[in-house]
């Protein structure tokens, strides 16, 4: 992947200050092979190519990482910014009812994602209403019904006599009447955008004057979708988006052209068939999934953030020289802890996914488990915690009652920290002579 090739790239440039334009030059190429294979609009790369290229050329190597990572922390940056930065949410209107319209092509899965908002939407205590606007394809009305039925969601269906228009119209009377707050519209599709398509869903907008105009694009149509994204907003106008079937192999290249060509967010993304497979759309994961590198990177930041890097020097110093006490222990669970769910940050390292994390903790929460240790060593005292050999049956005792946990636990506890020192005075002896660095984690 882009990452690998990019560390082989920089092989020889360890330790260099600043990159060079020769540098970026060569990261360039990698780069905008990636960018193309995930499918990003050609121009749109070009464009980002250059915005990098300004900004990299002559940028200081940060301090822990090489000219490699260095450059794929700029790519990246850049691409989520490209991407919107922030999760855009759904918004509300001021006075209920809240009008959703669901367009797009015909398969794009506007009414498996109608269905699925639906669900999640009564799931945070709204009460909507589904609208079946497709009119033209025999089996539409009753599929919505089905969609419907698994989420237990209302469904206003006037048959295929009536136009779109004149069923949104009642749409809303019907809802008024059975108070629902929130209102999605499954419009009728097309296999191509044409004329007819653009008239009926204006008409209807007109009628409903919707929250937000949703577009639903396959991500699998690739660099279609940038296309019908643009003729959507720049005839019907659009609100946000709703990209479905990130589930396959689409590389996530569309998600990215859709975004930066309508300037519109992308709001949720389809992962698969249930529920909660339609979900929010956060730019830095996106980012991570173009580059092809998991979420590695957001661990990186996460890293950087939090952890001042003199203090981790200082740490590492210390876990070296045989002198990290229960003290610098805790300090360091502690700064662990200001990086999110321990849970989460273990499911970033890579190789790790949701699967065999949750077998290799077989059901124990790694945050609750740190928190004891936390509880046992706040309940020592700073003469203990810097010299546990004094810890006899009495103050163990007293320790196990201040923490609320037992005699054993404590125990254990200090067992385990005995074997973690051993284990940083074998790396120790390991790295002596070598003036290297030891990873953090
Ligand atoms: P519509 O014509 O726009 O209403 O599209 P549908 O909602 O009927 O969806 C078309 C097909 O795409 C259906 O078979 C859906 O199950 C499928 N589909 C929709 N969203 C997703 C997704 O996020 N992942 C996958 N794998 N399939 C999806
Ligand atoms: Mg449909």
């Amino acid at each position: 992947n882009l990452s690998n090739k990019l560390q082989d790239v920089f092989k020889q440039l360890r330790g260099k200050g600043k990159l060079t334009e020769a540098d970026v030059k060569t990261a360039m190429r990698e780069v905008k092979i990636a960018l193309l294979e995930a499918d990003v609009n050609f121009k749109i790369v070009k464009n980002f190519i250059k915005t990098v290229t300004e900004r990299a050329v002559g940028t200081e190597v940060l301090e822990g990482l090489n000219p490699g990572q260095q450059v794929i922390k700029i790519v990246n940056e850049e691409l989520i910014a490209l991407m919107g930065t922030t999760q855009s949410q759904l918004t509300f209107a001021k006075r209920p009812p809240t009008v959703y319209m669901m367009v797009g092509l015909q398969g794009a899965g506007k009414t498996t994602s109608s269905g699925k908002l639906a669900g999640q939407l009564r799931k945070q205590g709204r009460n909507p209403l589904l609208v079946a606007c497709d009119v033209y394809r025999p089996a539409a009305i009753k599929q919505l019904q089905v969609v419907g039925k698994n989420y237990n969601i209302p469904v206003f269906e006037m048959g295929d006599k009536l136009s779109p228009v004149e069923i949104s119209k009642k749409a809303l009377e019907y809802a008024a009447e059975n108070r629902n707050d929130v209102i999605l519209i499954d419009t009728a599709g097309r296999l191509h955008i044409n004329e007819e398509l653009m008239q009926e869903l204006q008409d209807i907008k007109e009628v409903v004057k919707p929250q937000e105009i949703l577009l639903v694009v396959d991500a699998m149509t690739g660099q279609d979708a940038v296309t019908v994204a643009e003729s959507f907003d720049s005839q019907l106008g659009i609100d946000g988006i709703i990209m479905t079937k990130l589930d396959g192999d689409a590389r996530g290249g569309a998600a990215l052209s859709v975004r930066s060509v309508t300037n519109k967010p992308i709001k949720y993304i389809g992962m698969g068939e249930k529920m909660e497979d339609l979900e929010p759309f956060y730019p830095d994961r996106m980012a991570s999934r173009i580059l092809g590198m998991g979420d590695v990177l957001t661990l990186i930041d996460k890293v950087q953030q939090n952890i001042d890097e003199q203090e981790a020097k200082e740490m590492q110093k210390k876990m070296l020289s045989n002198e990290f006490t229960l003290e610098d222990f805790l300090s360091q669970m502690q700064q662990i802890k200001k990086m999110g769910p321990l849970k989460d940050l273990m499911g970033m390292i890579p190789g790790m996914n949701k699967f065999n994390l949750d077998e290799a903790l077989n059901g124990v929460d790694p945050s609750k488990e740190m928190a004891k240790t936390e509880a046992i060593i706040q309940s020592m005292t700073r003469e203990e915690r810097l010299n546990p050999s004094i810890l006899n049956g009495p103050r163990k005792k007293r320790i196990a009652n201040g923490s609320g946990r037992s005699i054993a636990e404590v125990n254990r506890l200090l067992k385990q920290f005995e074997e973690m020192k051993k284990m940083m005075k074998q790396m120790n002896n390991m790295q002596k002579g070598k003036k290297g660095k030891l990873p953090f984690f």
